[in-house]
């Protein structure tokens, strides 16, 4: 029932789910993606048991099929990155079991070439035309800063330093932003036995502060954007894992169920929003809830073998939806 009721109910919360394609060589495996709607249904179902009624459907601010572009994402994300300008808090997030595209709509497979960046290349992309076309009533300054957060620790990526405040830095073009994307991915890999273990087990965010100074009035106005590639959200068999791979699923279980009350308090506007339950919404306070605004971008992973960890991220878009 009644869609926009719940999207009124849900005010500065949106949910959007984005579904990888096929990659080469998965082209024979079955979908689990029974239907697309252009307003935001899905319906999907499990082709495995025959027979048997899986179909289930859920309902998204927006739902982008497997061939839906990094532009196309980015044109429904861009209104909201906007308002960053104007004084908002914004916080973006990708939820999603590894695999499931999460880093390719964050960041893109390839920072190299423009067509294949994620929203946040193109949303600093965008804060700056903006700035320059308003260079004449008002001044924006940039600052940027990105750390990892691992094991409920977190680390300053560019730096490289674990300390409780990550190091800002200030950016004038683009071409600066992906300076430090690179010092930041090149730090991420630091001390990882795996690269892509490390990265799937570690939340990353990326935070854009804005400073705006109205040159006729002088007064200030302060936005930020938060960009959060989140740890894979994959159940860990508990009688298979042990020791740090046991502590490390701990960590991430905690974390993302501490993100998922907070987002259900704020949705349901709650007095009480429990920020303090682990370090990722700690590190995220100031920039959830008040006029704060969040988009989750839900990831799924089409392939049949895949179908309990699309049920069990669908459940966790449901709660905070
Ligand atoms: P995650 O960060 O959730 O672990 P990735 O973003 O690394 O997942 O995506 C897994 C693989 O799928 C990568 O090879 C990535 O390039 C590819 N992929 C993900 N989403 C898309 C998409 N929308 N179109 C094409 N390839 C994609
Ligand atoms: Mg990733």
């Amino acid at each position: 029932k009644l869609y926009n009721e719940v999207q009124d109910l849900k005010g500065n919360i949106r949910v959007y789910c984005r579904i990888r394609p096929f990659l080469p060589g998965q082209s024979k495996k079955q979908t689990t993606m029974e239907f697309v709607g252009d307003n935001g249904e899905l319906v999907v179902a499990n082709p495995s048991k025959q027979g048997k009624d899986t179909h289930r459907l859920f309902k998204f601010n927006k739902v982008f099929g497997p061939t839906a572009s990094q532009e196309e994402v980015f044109l429904d994300t861009q209104p909201l990155i906007r308002s960053v300008l104007d004084g908002y808090n914004v916080c973006i997030f990708a939820y999603g079991q590894t695999g499931s595209g999460k880093t390719y709509t964050m960041s893109g497979p390839n920072l190299s070439s423009e067509e294949d960046w994620g929203v946040n290349c193109r949303a600093l992309n965008d804060l700056f035309q903006i700035s320059q076309r308003r260079k004449n009533s008002i001044l924006y300054e940039v600052g940027v800063q990105m750390v990892e957060i691992y094991n409920e620790q977190v680390r300053d990526l560019l730096t490289g330093d674990a300390v409780p405040e990550a190091s800002m830095h200030s950016v004038r073009s683009t071409a600066d932003v992906l300076e430090l994307m690179n010092i930041g991915l090149m730090n991420r890999a630091v001390g990882a036995t795996a690269l892509n273990e490390r990265s799937s087990r570690s939340h990353s965010v990326l935070t854009v502060h804005v400073r705006g100074t109205d040159l006729k009035t002088n007064s200030v106005l302060r936005g930020s954007l938060n960009l959060v590639d989140l740890a894979g959200s994959e159940r860990v068999d508990r009688s298979e894992a042990t020791g740090d791979r046991l502590r490390e699923a701990q960590h991430i279980n905690k974390s993302l169920s501490a993100l998922g009350d907070v987002i259900f308090a704020l949705a349901q506007k709650s007095t009480h929003v429990p920020y303090r339950n682990s370090k990722l919404t700690q590190v995220l306070q100031s920039s959830l809830g008040g006029q704060a605004k969040t988009l989750m971008f839900v990831q799924l992973n089409p392939d049949v073998d895949s179908y309990s960890e699309t049920i069990s991220t669908l459940k966790f878009a449901e709660r905070v939806s």
